[in-house]
């Protein structure tokens, strides 16, 4: 059976640069010069790594929808 798809998105404004995402899911999640998110796929299958990123955010700035 396929993994469900989930929509994300992220708010540079809301980031701290703490990069828990980019280390959970590299593949979605990368970081600018200045340290802050930066989303490289808006529509991903659901996995571990991407829904543990969503979790360790500290700042709320990744989030699904
Ligand atoms: S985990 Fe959150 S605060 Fe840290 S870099 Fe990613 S989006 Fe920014």
């Amino acid at each position: 059976m396929p993994a469900e798809r989930m929509s994300l998105t992220a708010d540079p404004s809301r980031c701290v640069g703490a990069g828990h995402c980019v280390r959970s899911a590299p593949e979605v999640f990368d970081q600018s010069e200045d340290g802050t998110v930066v989303l490289l796929r808006a529509e991903v299958p659901e996995s571990d790594g991407v829904l543990d990123a969503l979790d360790l955010c500290p700042s709320l700035a990744t989030r699904l929808g």
